[in-house]
């Protein structure tokens, strides 16, 4: 496995492989990784010759009261579990470089970045686009892998592969979870052993909303009304950012849920804020 640190060096290896005609997969992360990131290195090396895993804390995606500065990093252990995953080359830019002096430039989709979590993080989607546009450009990926964990992320990444013509193929992977449910998340390591039990009612809300719509309850206020309680009930203390239930591509919300719809959330607990979802 190689380990790549600069942008020009990446943008020759990249050249290089399309040259020998080796197709080209990009998981992007912001290391610190666990099963769920390594699900996707797996799922990349099943459809390219080569896996490129790219670690960049991007800055921009924070905002400024955000963890960007306590944001765990673990480059070490890191590396060794992509080697293990089958990843083949680690890029791991500097931000200086992927943000020279006077940077000014952003990617932005105009509408899915403003809903959900948009509203509560207003930057974070234009961070999170301009830096996977770049990394797009600097590997050239035929195919890209995202995770359905960060499920608008993901629709407004496809979004934004789609009207910018990037010639590649836009996979979501399944969320990976605890045994208990728990979605996995770098974020999941700030809580003490009680309160990572109290971080499980986003998951028992959706299973709740899940089984409801299951049999035959479609009405959005009352799945709220339920997932709300069953929230209240795990975790007295957590404060419910929005609970949303949406079409999958067009993040429009619907007031009766059938299979199609997604429902999402956010929830704050003990500073920590978490996101799940899920199809129902
Ligand atoms: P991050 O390092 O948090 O920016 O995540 C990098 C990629 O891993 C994103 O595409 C995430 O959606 C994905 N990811 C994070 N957690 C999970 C999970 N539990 N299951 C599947 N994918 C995940």
């Amino acid at each position: 496995m190689q380990t790549i640190r600069s942008i020009t060096k990446m943008q020759k290896a990249a050249k290089q492989l399309a040259a020998r005609g080796k197709t080209i997969a990009l998981v992007p992360t912001m290391g610190n990784l666990h099963e769920g990131h390594l699900s996707l290195v797996k799922r990349a090396k099943k459809s390219a010759d080569v896996v490129i895993v790219s670690i960049f804390v991007n800055p921009k995606q924070f905002g400024p009261k955000e963890d960007y500065k306590k944001y765990p990093r673990d480059e070490k252990n890191d590396m060794a579990r992509i080697k293990k995953a089958g990843g083949d080359i680690v890029f791991i830019p500097k931000a200086i470089d992927i943000y020279p002096d006077n940077f000014q430039t952003y990617v932005t989709v105009e509408k899915l970045s403003k809903t959900l979590e948009g509203k509560s993080r207003p930057q974070h989607f234009r961070g999170v686009t301009t830096v996977v546009a770049k990394l797009f450009n600097i590997t050239r990926p035929d195919i890209a892998v995202f995770g359905a964990k960060d499920f608008q992320q993901a629709i407004v990444l496809k979004q934004m592969t789609r009207d910018l013509g990037y010639p590649l193929k836009f996979v979501i992977a399944p969320t990976v979870r605890e045994k208990d449910g728990l979605a996995m998340s770098s974020r999941n390591r700030y809580f003490t052993a009680e309160q990572r039990h109290q971080a499980c009612c986003l998951y028992y809300a959706l299973r709740t909303a899940q089984e409801m719509v299951k049999s035959g309850i479609k009405d959005v206020r009352a799945l709220k009304g339920e997932m709300r309680a069953v929230i209240k009930a795990t975790s007295p203390k957590a404060k419910i950012d929005y609970i949303a239930f949406t079409e999958f591509d067009s993040l429009k919300p619907v007031s009766r849920a059938d299979k199609s719809t997604i429902c999402s959330l956010a929830v704050r607990l003990y500073n920590v804020r978490l996101i799940d979802n899920m199809r129902l």
